[in-house]
């Protein structure tokens, strides 16, 4: 399903309309970044398109390539603002992920040494012939027309 210009149900396109107030940090023709109003650090930013798409696999590639742009010099002036440490780009895809809002966002999350945030993920082992299955079957995907299956 391809995005449209504007949701009037999406906080983050009535965000991009100026409807819902927010804090911004940048603003080009195709994008804009503001403060997440419920942070996980102080200095949490959402890198938003401006038009609606539901998330990262609906992203038209030139859009993508807008918002990537971005993202170094995003993350430099969140890192010197806020004086992190390090900081996580997040995308949270599809309410498995712990998508909540289905507008596509990028999360730029500083992190401290000592904050509270928990981290890392638990990471597993492959079994068997798992890890070559899968490999291929990412490799056919990505052979494959779109539309194809
Ligand atoms: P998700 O869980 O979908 O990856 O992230 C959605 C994020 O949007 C959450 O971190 C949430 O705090 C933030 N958010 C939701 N509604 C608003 C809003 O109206 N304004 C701002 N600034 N952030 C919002
Ligand atoms: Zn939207």
């Amino acid at each position: 399903m391809a995005g449209h210009a504007y949701d009037s149900h999406c906080p983050f396109c009535r965000i991009v309309r100026g409807e819902i107030p927010s804090s911004k940090v940048l603003e080009t023709d195709d994008a804009l970044a503001f403060l997440d109003i419920n942070p996980v650090n102080p200095g949490h930013v959402l890198l938003v398109p401006k038009s609606h798409h539901l998330n990262l696999t609906e992203l038209p590639d030139a859009t993508a390539a807008q918002l990537g742009s971005l993202v170094p010099r995003l993350c430099r002036a969140v890192q010197a603002a806020t004086q992190a440490d390090g900081f996580h780009l997040i995308v949270n895809n599809g309410r498995a992920a712990g998508q909540t809002v289905d507008h596509s966002h990028w999360h730029i999350i500083p992190r401290f040494s000592n904050d509270s945030v928990h981290w890392p993920w638990p990471h597993s082992q492959y079994s068997g012939d798992q890890l070559s299955q899968i490999q291929l079957r990412i490799e056919r995907e990505l052979n494959s027309p779109p539309g194809d299956g």
